[in-house]
């Protein structure tokens, strides 16, 4: 008779968990207990993605339907091993090959990356990186995962010692769901003693929404933090859950909790983490609120229950007037949900304004880890616009260093005539300041907002306007000083260097015509002091920063960026501008490679490319001029 076949096949780890899992099994922690926490986290998702299918799903359709959902763990002293079963979701071959092995997770490079930096070897993190399973090597010598799927698939079973491969059998006759089986390594004997279990388990997953037995005797009291009364809630309790939801270690810089009743009833616990994982370069993270209905999870990482701009939150969200079996895609067009979202994201920026409130400095610190959050909420995001301006914070000429301000405390400054709000984009405060653009702002006394990342100028462009106030960039052509009430007589500046009317115009037509394939206007600045031009944007909404970054990213694709024609104004008290003026009429050809230079190197100080080639060998030609 011939033998049913059990067949067993071995794969490959990819290539970077590889990697992973050298570094996870060879070096030496001092925090190896977190493998418990994230087996454990991993076999509460299992109940809760379980707890999902079952409200979806008809019982007749769902495997061991009776089993209750718990999660056992079962210690051995002789053995030295470790069970940790769940009754969740479980997972079949096909799963269990892609999911613990073959599936190339963004988190092992970024969690790789996140170890090399010396600093912070801390492997502690690894659940945040969507790789938390591997954390089992740490312990474990050889780790076995017997599992069985909620649809009764045939169960399997996979085996590694965490060196390069792993096989997958067949394992008949499991209940649903998984059960990881750890033998201990020499060193890690504890693994396998009741108290050193019980105590992580008290560390770190109190909250768990699952009884957890271990040894037969059940230890996490069930219970939905969130849904408590505020004041009978202390401040370890919130740290705890944090770390329980937030899979984190730190601390979080702020907290939200808040309840409403009508007219929706809302409970939700919101936290701000300390570290911005995004920033730090490892690639977009996945939003961290869930969404409960009556204490059940219904969406776990939820992208819609607030906007994507608020993916940096963690926490929990609670209505009960969800109905409980909404698929995540029916959540998607629910204009409940929509309501919450609406609720829910006023109330968290208003937060965010009371806090800004009571302590700008502590608001700085949250500004400066997570503030690229709120510009992405101005770009993507009209409806919150008023909320998110108040939050924004930028330098300016009158603010200090590394102290951004605010633009309500910009408006506080303005002299009263002044309508609109001034911003330019630099790539530094020194560049800006040395730049033509603040010269005239700086002799008026009038504050000029700094934008020194690449996104602020959309920022502000979508923003329009503050206060009832323009939001304006100084690099526009049309801006006019001297319309805002803060005294100028454009003849009180003229120096008695300047170019009389009448040959300022000629010097003008004449670089309209040589300069004609560059420019479309040059004209008589009112604004420059010292600067003998500069580039201004004839077009109102776009600024030369915003024009460089589309003209990168057309660049990368492939084509070469065709930037709109710029306007020159020139500055004819500018000693150098007169002089080109007689120039133009003694050496027309000498006098071009000037206007030409100096169109350069307006455009230099606006941030703009030019032909760096032409330009070099010009500037020789009229240096080899200067010195002969
Ligand atoms: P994460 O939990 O962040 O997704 P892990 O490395 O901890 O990353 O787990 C990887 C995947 O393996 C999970 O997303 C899940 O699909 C699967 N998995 C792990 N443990 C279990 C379990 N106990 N039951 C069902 N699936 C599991
Ligand atoms: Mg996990």
């Amino acid at each position: 008779m011939a033998k049913k076949q059990t067949q067993s096949t071995t794969h490959e780890f990819q290539a970077e968990t590889k990697k992973l899992l050298d570094i996870v099994i060879n070096s030496l922690y001092t925090e190896r207990d977190v493998f418990v926490r994230e087996l454990i986290s991993n076999a509460a998702d299992a109940l809760e993605k379980f707890r999902h299918q079952s409200l979806t799903h008809d019982q007749d359709k769902l495997f061991d339907a009776h089993v209750p959902l718990e999660i056992t763990i079962e210690l051995d002293e002789k053995k030295n091993l470790l069970t940790i079963t769940d009754t969740g979701i479980g997972m079949s071959r096909e799963e269990l090959v892609a999911d613990l092995g073959t599936i190339a997770h963004s988190g092992s490079g970024a969690f790789l990356a996140e170890l090399a930096e010396a600093a912070r070897n801390d492997v502690s993190l690894i659940g945040q990186f969507g790789v938390g399973f591997y954390s089992a090597f740490m312990a474990g010598s050889t780790v076995r995962v017997q599992s069985r799927s909620w649809d009764g698939g045939e169960g399997s079973e996979w085996v590694s010692d965490g060196t390069g491969s792993f096989s997958i059998s067949e394992s008949p006759g499991l209940h649903r769901g998984t059960k990881i089986i750890i033998e201990l390594k020499k060193e890690c004997e504890e693994y396998a003693k009741k108290w050193k279990i019980e105590s992580i388990i008290k560390q770190y997953s109190s909250f768990v929404p699952f009884p957890i037995k271990l040894d037969g005797e059940t230890i996490n009291t069930v219970q939905a933090l969130w849904a408590r009364n505020k004041a009978e809630i202390d401040e370890k309790e919130y740290s705890e859950f944090y770390k329980f939801i937030a899979n984190s270690v730190d601390e979080p810089l702020f907290r939200l909790h808040f309840s409403t009743d009508a007219p929706l009833a809302i409970n939700a616990l919101l936290f701000i983490p300390t570290e911005n994982f995004e920033i730090m370069g490892f690639g977009r993270v996945p939003p961290g609120v869930n969404l409960y209905c009556q204490r059940i999870l219904i969406d776990q990482h939820s992208e819609t229950i607030l906007p994507e701009w608020l993916r940096f939150l963690k926490g929990v969200v609670d209505s009960e007037d969800l109905p409980l079996n909404i698929s995540r895609q029916a959540l998607q067009d629910n204009a409940l949900v929509a309501k919450i979202r609406r609720v829910l994201t006023k109330r968290f920026l208003k937060f965010l304004a009371e806090e800004a409130k009571a302590d700008e400095e502590n608001y700085l610190r949250f500004w400066k880890t997570f503030g690229i959050f709120l510009k992405e909420g101005v770009t993507s995001d009209f409806s919150y616009r008023k909320e998110l301006g108040e939050l924004l914070r930028f330098e300016s000429s009158k603010s200090k260093e590394q102290t951004p301000i605010g633009l309500a405390e910009y408006v506080l400054r303005m002299s009263p005539g002044q309508k609109e709000i001034y911003y330019i984009n630099g790539p530094s405060r020194k560049a800006i300041e040395a730049g033509p653009y603040t010269e005239m702002f700086r002799k008026k006394d009038i504050e000029i907002i700094y934008t020194m990342e690449p996104i602020d100028d959309f920022v502000l462009s979508h923003l329009a306007e503050f206060d009832g106030k323009k939001l304006v960039s100084a690099d526009r052509a049309d801006l006019s000083l001297d319309e805002q009430g803060n005294t100028t007589e454009a003849a009180a500046d003229e120096k008695s260097t300047a170019l009389a009317a009448q040959e300022a115009e000629e010097l003008i037509n004449w670089l309209k015509e040589a300069l004609k394939e560059k420019v479309s206007d040059v004209s008589q600045s009112r604004r420059l002091v010292d600067a003998p031009a500069m580039i201004v944007n004839p077009d109102g909404y776009m600024t030369s920063s915003m024009e460089r970054i589309m003209a990168a990213g057309r660049m990368e694709k492939g084509t070469m960026p065709e930037m709109g024609k710029k306007n020159l104004e020139i500055n004819v008290s500018n000693k150098l501008i007169c002089r080109l003026a007689d120039l133009a009429k003694s050496d027309r050809e000498f006098a071009l490679e000037v206007a030409m230079q100096i169109y350069d190197n307006a455009m230099i100080q606006a941030g703009l490319v030019v032909d760096p080639l032409e330009m070099v060998e010009r500037n020789y030609r009229i240096l080899n001029k200067a010195v002969s």
